[in-house]
């Protein structure tokens, strides 16, 4: 954590053999099939979210049960599934209004270092490796707790299966849930990374009337607009907020954003209109400190928003997002802009470093 770049020498992540210890009551032994490189992987790597260390990195995966732990299970082996970064108890105040997301027990286990179920089932010679948001997929085979996982059909391409668990689910769920756009809104989507993308195909799924799209990267635009982005604007341009009011008549219904830092977030409020919602599912570092002008709040009936995991149901989102794809609103395999072998990781953190690829895979024979 917060090693030097470039990620390709200074290598932060190690591929070793490990111990993965039998699963227990309410765990799964999973073959991981193909799994995503997130923005969040490499905020662990370069100290804007720090997690106890040694971690065994890697959060956006779909892989096969291959064994269930002691009981009972109602998986079973063979079964294709998805796997969601934050377990949901399914007991607790948040979990009991239907919240998931901001399941506390989920939280606590996720800092931790531990599966929902207290448990830490990594080890290299005794030593004990933390698992990461509940799934460490960065490797062959990963032990997950049960509510750690999504059951999902087996009849796509597990490289694009990977990108639901976190992009999709993050990206879609800002627009669709968080946010609820209603058809014939504007919007506007700043951070065209692989979530910031799959907002973009959320909006455009959920019927939005205008997408401007928003990034501080050019190289950017012209994927934007196939995805279905209507406008592009830098956001590195000194009037980068008057160009989007300009071009959405008076600012728009709903600005999301993804980018993670503040002058991203400030912009997303300058372009919402009166009595619009900004929204944000972007991780900032956690010192980060936001200034609004309060009264604009009341006077302008803002509303601002943070939304994690997309406020989403994952048992219920995954699949529903999944069958979006399939009718062809989702195309969220135009966003994987590589795939490579586990041993090329450094290289994949390296590359989301400097911000010019949008989803990678590592695919796993
Ligand atoms: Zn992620
Ligand atoms: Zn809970």
């Amino acid at each position: 954590m917060g090693i030097k770049r470039p990620y390709t020498v200074t290598k932060p992540l190690e591929v070793v053999e490990a111990d993965l210890a039998e699963p227990g009551s309410d765990e799964i032994l999973v073959k991981i099939l193909a799994a995503g490189v997130c923005h969040s992987d490499l905020s662990v790597i370069n100290g804007d979210r720090p997690r106890s260390l040694p971690v065994a990195l890697g959060h956006e995966a779909v892989g096969e049960v291959v064994k269930t732990g002691q009981g009972s299970s109602d998986l079973k082996v063979g079964q294709r599934v998805s796997m969601v970064f934050v377990p949901s108890c399914g007991h607790c105040g948040c979990c009991a209004e239907g919240r998931p997301a901001l399941c506390e027990p989920g939280l606590e286990h996720n800092t931790n270092g531990s599966l929902l179920s207290g448990a830490k089932r990594i080890s290299i010679n005794g030593e004990i490796i933390n698992h990461h948001l509940g799934i460490s997929c960065f490797s062959d085979y990963a032990v997950c707790h049960r509510r750690s996982l999504v059951p999902i059909e087996d009849d796509l391409s597990p490289t694009v299966q990977a990108v639901f668990g976190c992009a999709v689910l993050t990206g879609c769920g800002a627009i669709l849930n968080t946010a609820k756009l209603h058809a014939g809104e504007r919007v506007a989507i700043i951070g065209l990374g692989g979530v910031g993308l799959s907002a973009l195909l959320g909006a455009r799924a959920g019927g939005a009337r205008q997408i401007i799209a928003i990034d501080a990267n050019p190289a950017k635009e012209a994927l934007a607009r196939e995805l279905g982005a209507d406008n592009f604007v830098n956001a590195g341009d000194p009037d980068a907020a008057e160009q989007v009011k300009m071009l959405s008549a008076e600012g728009v219904h709903l600005a999301a954003e993804f980018a993670g830092v503040m002058p991203a977030l400030e912009l997303a409020i300058e372009v919402t209109r009166r009595g619009g919602r900004t929204v944000t599912a972007a991780l900032p570092n956690p010192s980060d400190r936001l200034s609004v002008a309060a009264a604009r709040l009341v006077t302008e009936e803002r509303t601002l928003m943070g939304s994690y995991v997309g406020s989403c149901v994952p048992s219920r989102d995954i699949p529903n997002f999944i069958a979006l794809h399939k009718k062809g609103l989702l195309p969220v395999e135009r966003m994987i802009s590589h795939t490579l072998e586990l041993t090329e990781i450094n290289t994949a953190v390296e590359r989301l470093a400097e911000g010019n690829t949008v989803r990678q895979i590592v695919c796993f024979g």
